[in-house]
C-alpha cells in the first residue's frame, strides 16, 4: 500500500513502474494519515488502511512524501483564502510536524516571501514534508488494522 499526495507530479504507479493490480494506492493532500478515531464520521484514510490490511492482506505500507508539496506549503504559510470547509482542518493533521520544524528552523518557513533566501526556503519546506511523512508513518502504526 502506498499513501501518496494527490499532486499529479508524484504518481506512485509511474514512480514504481507498477502494473494495474500491483499497488493499493491512497492519495490525499500532502499524503497525511489522520489519527485513529473510531466514531460515526467519514474516515476515508482509515477505511482504506483497514481495507488494505484486513481484506487485501497487504503486508507493506509506504507513506510517500515529495518535494515542493503544495499542501505542506499551505501548512507552513496558511491559506490566502481561508474560507474553505475542509482543506485547513485537513492540514491540521500535520500541525505537530509543523511545530517541530519551526522550532528547529527558528521560524524560517516564513521565507517563502523572501526569494533572496531561496536555498533556506527549500530546506524548510523539505524539512516540513519530511516531518509530515514521519508523522503519517507513525499514524499508520497507531491504527489497529495495521498492528
Ligand atoms: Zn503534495
Amino acid at each position: 500500500m502506498v499513501v501518496a499526495c494527490s499532486d499529479s507530479r508524484v504518481d506512485p504507479t509511474m514512480i514504481f513502474s507498477a502494473e494495474p493490480g500491483e499497488l493499493f494506492v491512497l492519495r490525499n493532500v500532502a499524503n497525511l494519515v489522520p489519527p485513529y478515531q473510531p466514531d460515526s464520521a467519514f474516515h476515508s484514510t482509515s477505511a482504506a488502511l483497514e481495507f488494505a490490511v484486513r481484506v487485501l492482506e497487504v503486508q507493506d505500507l509506504i507513506v510517500m512524501g515529495h518535494a515542493m508539496c503544495g499542501g505542506i506549503r499551505l501548512l507552513l504559510e496558511g491559506a490566502s483564502d481561508p474560507t474553505g470547509d475542509f482543506l485547513l482542518p485537513w492540514m491540521r493533521i500535520a500541525e505537530p510536524a509543523k511545530h517541530r520544524v519551526l522550532q528547529r528552523t527558528h521560524g524560517r518557513s516564513l521565507i517563502w516571501h523572501r526569494p533572496d533566501l531561496l536555498p533556506q526556503r527549500n530546506m524548510s519546506v523539505v524539512a516540513a514534508a519530511e516531518r509530515s511523512y514521519r508523522h503519517s508513518s507513525r499514524r499508520t502504526q497507531g491504527n489497529p488494522a495495521v498492528q
